[in-house]
């Protein structure tokens, strides 16, 4: 239901997909203290120079089954189910406060998650909660009366036809401006409309039955229903074929198109956007990025070609999709059937207490956060990881002078980049003001609606204005880390800094293996194919040389190749060009991360074993773990289309055989199954 385009352009750690999949655990088991590194969770039968992922996960993997509400279930899954139960205390001693006064932050949690949890109301309102939104589709006459009603339902978080919010300017990154994006599309992916392999036609197939049952849900009879579903997928499919690919996505330049109004019009000349514009409030126009001119063409050529009929069914149908989680049980299930068990293989919803508690936590999201630090955030963790992260800076620093690939000038714009990296830890300094937003005990959607027209403004009111440098991407309460090129920033929420990522009164190895790696992933995102196309200032410039360009894009085909050649279930193949700024990461920070944990141990014994392990494989067996984990297979076919980064295993297998030191580390032979010789592992960072 939210429109977070002002988000687009940060990179995470880990994909969020499925996010929205919990389940629950046994309390006692959970709470035991682990050393950082356990034995029992490794498969030490499997030779580490064969499959080293499952050398250091492998028990783990066969102990921990994905819980039937999960796609996909490992550390970070682990993570935040830990957290829900944090959460969830947190919900409830809002809801416990009987002297919370109207207006305030407990006020606000209490009332919007119990809205959420009557499941009676709920049932009873049914498809009434969104009555307002489709009367307002059925008075629709014309063109014009059309694109008001986009326009409205942008303001209220509901997408339809393309994506509009604030965003940087990618060459000035010190002002926000208006963002169009394409979007539309009730399908994960573009692809999933144009692909013609099997997977694909079956989950087109399936989808139009998901719409068709959803508009039978809405009181359509089962004929008429069909034939909405064939419309809305018909206009769904014009979108998807005029939308950029993923690939094409990835690439900053060509969704670089800063004009003015006067330049919009041209290029998408039969949408009214004067009273688009004065539909959702905005003021200032003279600086709007198209992120992808041809769909805006495309889509403004739609609005007059496709019958008016058509556009009021493919609006009602958003409307219902984005509405359907927060609707009457029957709504919920059908979304489920289709978005969680055909497309990702989940066996079963998680219970309603986990799925408002998401809902809750993200509409409230700094709301929630700031109550989360108070109670679960010790200082000392910010403390650890400032010095840690300065410390990941110097090796980088030290790699970069020492790269041989790269000449002096090129070398000297990047440290320049490192030095000018901000990093922010745990939570904001200034928080969201939420005073004018009012969430009541009335209606659940309303306080959905509520939430996102109050993001919507806020997010409006940031263009044509200087960038606010203290806003986060991320809720504290987020398992997750992200760079953003434009901020030229690195951002760690208090949710991560916790085991198996960051271990408080862990030794180093551990450390730099597990966070420090995580760390050096995210700044090495600011020199990955995508991140070194901006400078230290967040602006899309070319600071490279025409050589130090050509070396580093045959150093980073190498990682191409390897990645397109990692097979996963029998003959799907990881996407190396669509993952290659995660692969870059990933190897970047393994190499940083393992320089800074060399600097910090001067004076100590290498061989001195803590768990029955050197300091050198500690390190590798953290990062290891850190992507232990499970993934049902149709998750893992929809993870290889629609994600920028490998899968688990890939992130692991991928890395490590292309590090000098884990060869030492693990006395890695050359008759091993995953031995690379030195010529064919790559050095980028
Ligand atoms: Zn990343």
């Amino acid at each position: 239901m939210k429109n977070n385009l002002s988000k687009t352009n940060v990179i995470m750690l880990a994909s969020l997909m499925g996010l929205g999949m919990m389940f629950s655990c046994n309390t006692k088991t959970m709470k035991k203290v682990e050393p950082a590194i356990n034995s029992a969770n490794m498969d030490t039968t499997v030779n580490p120079g064969d499959d080293f992922f499952r050398y250091a996960n492998g028990n783990w993997m066969k102990n921990n089954p994905i819980p039937a509400e999960y796609s996909i279930f490992g550390s970070f899954e682990a993570l935040k189910e830990e957290n829900n139960k944090q959460l969830r205390g947190i919900m409830e001693d809002a809801l416990a406060d009987k002297n919370a006064k109207v207006g305030s932050l407990t006020q606000k949690i209490a009332d919007f998650y119990a809205t959420g949890m009557d499941s009676a109301a709920i049932e009873k309102t049914g498809i009434k909660a969104i009555q307002t939104e489709l009367d307002k589709i059925d008075g629709i006459k014309t063109t014009a009366d059309l694109i008001k009603l986009v326009g409205y339902l942008h303001t209220s978080g509901i997408n339809s036809l393309f994506n509009f919010g604030s965003g940087q300017d990618d060459k000035n990154s010190e002002k926000v401006i208006a963002q169009l994006y394409q979007g539309g599309l009730g399908l994960p992916d573009r692809d999933y409309y144009t692909s013609n392999d099997k997977r694909s036609q079956e989950i087109r197939k399936e989808y139009v039955n998901h719409v068709g049952n959803t508009f039978a849900l809405a009181g359509a009879t089962k004929d008429q229903a069909e034939k909405n579903a064939t419309v809305v997928m018909a206009i769904e499919t014009q979108l998807a074929q005029a939308s950029s690919t993923r690939l094409e996505l990835r690439d900053p330049i060509k969704n670089y198109n800063k004009t003015d109004l006067a330049g919009l019009k041209k290029v998408a000349a039969q949408f009214d956007w004067d009273a688009y514009f004065a539909t959702v409030g905005l003021k200032a126009t003279n600086e709007i990025n198209i992120g992808q001119p041809k769909f805006f063409a495309e889509m403004a050529k739609m609005t007059t070609t496709v019958p008016i009929d058509n556009w009021k069914l493919y609006l009602k149908w958003h409307v219902l999709h984005g509405a359907s989680p927060y609707l009457s049980s029957a709504f919920v299930k059908e979304q489920f059937g289709f978005y969680s068990m055909m497309l990702s293989g989940i066996k079963e919803m998680k219970p309603r207490w986990k799925r408002v508690l998401n809902t809750t936590s993200y509409s409230l999201g700094e709301a929630v956060g700031q109550i989360y630090v108070e109670k679960y955030f010790p200082a000392t963790s910010k403390k650890r990881m400032l010095e840690l992260v300065n410390n990941l800076k110097d090796a980088l620093k030290s790699r970069i002078e020492k790269l041989t690939w790269m000449g002096e000038a090129t070398k000297k714009e990047a440290m320049a980049k490192l030095a000018t990296m901000n990093i922010k830890v745990g939570y904001p300094d200034k928080w969201i003001d939420y005073s004018t937003l009012n969430i009541t005990k009335d209606s659940y959607y309303q306080n959905i609606m509520a939430s996102s027209r109050f993001d919507f403004a806020r997010d409006l009111n940031k263009i044509g204005k200087p960038v606010d440098r203290l806003d986060w991407g991320m809720t504290p309460q987020t398992v997750n880390a992200y760079y953003s090129p434009n901020m030229n920033e690195i951002v760690f929420p208090a949710a991560i800094l916790q085991p198996p990522f960051f271990f408080p009164d862990g030794d180093d190895a551990v450390n730099y293996g597990a966070i420090g790696v995580v760390i050096g992933h995210e700044m090495t995102h600011g020199f990955d194919d995508q991140g070194r196309l901006y400078d230290k200032v967040g602006n899309l410039r070319n600071w490279w040389t025409k050589d130090d360009s050509t070396n580093f894009a045959k150093q980073t085909q190498v990682l191409v190749q390897e990645f397109n050649a990692f097979k996963m279930l029998d003959s799907l193949h990881v996407n190396g060009e669509l993952t290659l700024g995660e692969n870059i990461a990933d190897i970047g920070g393994l190499t940083v991360a393992y320089v800074a944990l060399q600097k910090a141990s001067e004076g100590k014994d290498a061989n001195t074993k803590i768990d029955g392990f050197t300091a050198d494989q500690r390190f590798f067996l953290a990062y290891a773990q850190v992507w232990r984990g499970n993934t049902r297979d149709k998750e893992l076919m929809r993870r290889l289309k629609e994600d920028v980064h490998s899968p688990k295993e890939a992130r692991v297998n991928g890395q490590v055989y292309n590090i000098p030191a884990f060869y030492k580390a693990f006395n890695i032979k050359t008759t091993d199954k995953r031995y690379k010789p030195d010529s064919e592992r790559p050095v980028i960072w």
